[in-house]
């Protein structure tokens, strides 16, 4: 039997791992932390449980895929609920939109509380819907780096319509072209955020997302969205995949053009037949191969954003609010000059509240709500973050106070933060960024890494780091990806 090993538990290395056993490999992850699934945790904090990391869920179907591929009933590891209400959204004028997943009821509510149609609701969401059919194929399920990957009618075909998929316009000129009403705009450009990306300089092809929620779906989890990475990990178990907690890899070794396996900091030497490397790929070049070349390549590129979380335990409950809640800045522009340019944070932060308590009565006590409270940030530039940290907390707390009145230092029990340095230390996440580079230039998507190595012909890159980019859905993609450039060693 052949070893492959995976280097990281994030759910791009354990898909990587799953995939791998079923193709009849033996399996040997390798994970520096106590844990698995790397951004994918969850966080206890006296009676609160959370979520540390992503929050949003769409396209369930590729871990169901997981299972399926395995045998297995996915419903007796993992189940998860469609949401109905999509998000909350807060304006500083008082202004509150309820976008429905239902695309008829979010289009009637933007027509009753904006000055834009329903009809140019529906119009935008059909654009998206546009748009995912004319590039997922090409984008999400294969290699951009191998040439068969452009030699199909599909592929053809997608290139033929990218003049009508808005790469020539910005998110946000693409939106304003759109929208009359600066509300929805910022609606629609938030979406950029989901990649880590600027609206205002990313191109309009990233009008993509929407349709992954209006028209596909978001979904929570049954036991919140820690239960993807603990699903995922109890079936790389039960298909004999070894895992080896605690074990930082320190290098791969090589020879001529392969990979011949790795070394761990405690000096010990593992032989494989492959490798597969989740860790970020500027780490790989930096510190695993020492390949000061291949790293100023990665270097140039600019990194997606960060973010601050406050994980706070509150002394209340508050109706008017969901499981996934926004409260926009009043100018969205500055706040992401900020963000990408001064590489600061502005003093009126678009605040993003996750409560999934709403759902899962276990993760507060009764009469109490778990905030997980998120703002966007610079990726890591050696600021000063404990000065940012703090100014950041008290206009959060009083921006929260203003939008739903309440005296919210009086309701916080506990509190755990996480900031861009946190996250680059607990997942070696280069800068801390969340979502690997930006997609803020037209053509990031074919300047992302490629899945394979052109050096080692035994040696894969999945995770958001690498194409075809940041967020579950995609770093379960590039698991995907790989499994098709792999040989079966059944
Ligand atoms: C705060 C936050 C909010 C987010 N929100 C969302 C969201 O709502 N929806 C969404 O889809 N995505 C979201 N994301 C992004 C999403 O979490 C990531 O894109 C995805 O989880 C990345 O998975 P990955 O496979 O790249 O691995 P990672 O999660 O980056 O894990 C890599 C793993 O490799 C390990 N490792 C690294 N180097 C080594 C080494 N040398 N030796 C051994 N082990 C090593 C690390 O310890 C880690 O466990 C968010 C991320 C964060 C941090």
């Amino acid at each position: 039997m052949k070893k492959a090993i995976v280097i990281g538990s994030g759910i791009g290395g354990l898909s990587s791992a799953v995939r791998l056993s079923n193709k009849g490999y033996d399996v040997h992850v390798f994970e520096k932390n106590s844990y698995p699934g790397g951004k994918l945790t969850e966080i206890n904090l006296n009676e609160f449980r959370f979520d540390a990391g992503p929050s949003l869920f769409t396209m369930p179907q590729l871990v169901d895929e997981l299972f399926e591929l395995s045998g297995k009933n996915s419903k007796e590891y993992f189940d998860y609920e469609r949401l109905n209400n999509l998000c909350n959204y807060f304006f500083e004028d008082g202004t509150i939109i309820h976008a429905s997943a239902n695309g008829d009821e979010f289009a009637k509510e933007i027509e009753i509380k904006t000055s834009d149609s329903a009809k140019t609701v529906k119009k935008h969401l059909k654009k998206s819907a546009f748009i995912y059919n004319a590039t997922s194929t090409l984008f999400l399920t294969k290699s951009l780096h191998k040439i068969d990957s452009y030699l199909s009618w599909n592929t053809f075909v997608s290139i033929l319509k990218l003049p009508f998929l808005n790469i020539f316009k910005t998110m946000n000129g693409a939106n304003k072209a759109r929208f009359k009403d600066d509300k929805n705009i910022q609606i629609f450009n938030r979406y950029a955020t989901y990649n880590g990306s600027n609206p205002y300089q990313a191109p309009g092809i990233l009008n993509i997302i929407p349709h992954l929620e209006y028209n596909m779906g978001a979904y929570f989890p049954k036991n919140g969205m820690h239960s993807i990475t603990m699903s995922i990990y109890q079936l790389a178990i039960d298909l004999g995949v070894n895992f080896h907690f605690n074990s930082e890899i320190k290098k791969i070794t090589t020879k001529d053009n392969k990979v011949t396996g790795i070394l761990t900091s405690k000096g010990v030497n593992h032989q494989a037949d492959l490798v597969v490397c989740n860790t970020d790929i500027h780490y790989v070049y930096k510190n695993l191969l020492n390949s000061p070349k291949l790293l100023t390549k990665v270097d140039k590129q600019e990194r997606s954003s960060s973010a601050l979380i406050f994980y706070w335990g509150i002394n209340k409950d508050f109706p008017e609010l969901d499981l996934h809640n926004i409260l926009f800045s009043e100018n969205y522009k500055e706040e992401f000059d900020h963000i990408f340019n001064k590489k600061l944070i502005y003093e009126d932060p678009t605040i993003y509240i996750n409560i999934t308590s709403k759902f899962n009565k276990n993760d507060a006590p009764n009469g109490k709500e778990n905030w997980f409270v998120m703002i966007n940030v610079p990726s890591n530039d050696n600021q000063d973050w404990y000065k940012l940290i703090n100014d950041a907390r008290e206009n959060i707390i009083s921006k929260i106070n203003r939008v739903l009145k309440v005296d919210l230092n009086k309701l916080i029990e506990c509190e755990e933060i996480l900031d861009p340095i946190s996250i680059q230390t607990k997942t070696l996440s280069y800068k801390g960024s969340l979502y690997g580079t930006a997609s803020n230039k037209r053509s990031a998507a074919f300047f992302r890494h490629k899945n394979f190595s052109s050096v080692y012909n035994n040696l894969f890159f999945v995770g958001g780091s690498v194409h075809p980019g940041g967020g579950i859905p995609l770093a379960l993609s590039s698991a995907k990806i790989i499994d098709r450039l792999i040989e079966n060693e059944k």
